[in-house]
């Protein structure tokens, strides 16, 4: 049997790219510090990478799905890792008054890709800016990295999220796992 993989799921907004709240327009597409270089150095450590995010700007009708698309497209073009970095893409289109049973908080997404791709929960990683990220990987028995350029804004009750100030820490964090 194949040894199962490592993946990294990850937020885009604030996280991969500058959130700009609902954005719709690829030219305002911006990668965050570190972002190219680290993604880089990951996946020729051998991890897997998924994209895991909240788009209710579509439902709200305040963007288009071709528009999210255009804008995904945008970022990876900016990355240059290729057209499919991402194993999966998964973007949640409910709003925080009729979620989705995608949106984040929820699990769903990560549960079903541990299972589909064979994915080693214990070296697996949601990354994200919010408190919902890291609920959505806990939730799914995942480990958790907090992206927090100011890290004293997340609360203490969550001692296992790790809490980092840019993708470079994310790096670092995730090489010092490694070894
Ligand atoms: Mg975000």
């Amino acid at each position: 049997m194949l040894p199962k993989r490592s993946a990294l799921f990850l937020d885009r907004d604030g996280t991969l790219i500058e959130d700009l709240h609902y954005l719709s327009d690829p030219s305002k597409v911006r990668l965050l510090p570190g972002i190219r270089e680290c993604l880089a150095t990951l996946k020729k450590d051998g991890w897997l990478f998924f994209l895991f995010s909240n788009q209710s700007g579509i439902r709200r009708g305040l963007c288009t799905f071709e528009q999210v698309n255009a804008c995904n497209q945008r970022m990876l073009d900016l990355i240059d890792l290729g057209r499919d970095l991402f194993t999966k893409t998964c973007l949640a289109l409910g709003t925080a008054e009729e979620p989705c049973e995608y949106r984040k908080p929820s699990p769903k997404f990560i549960l079903e890709c541990l299972e589909t791709f064979h994915l080693n929960p214990n070296r697996c990683w949601m990354i994200g800016d919010k408190e919902t990220d890291v609920e959505a990987g806990q939730r799914a028995h995942i480990r958790t990295i907090l992206m927090q350029p100011q890290s004293e804004i997340f609360s203490k009750n969550s001692p296992q999220t790790v809490v980092c100030k840019d993708f470079f820490e994310v790096l670092n964090r995730l090489r010092e796992e490694k070894r």
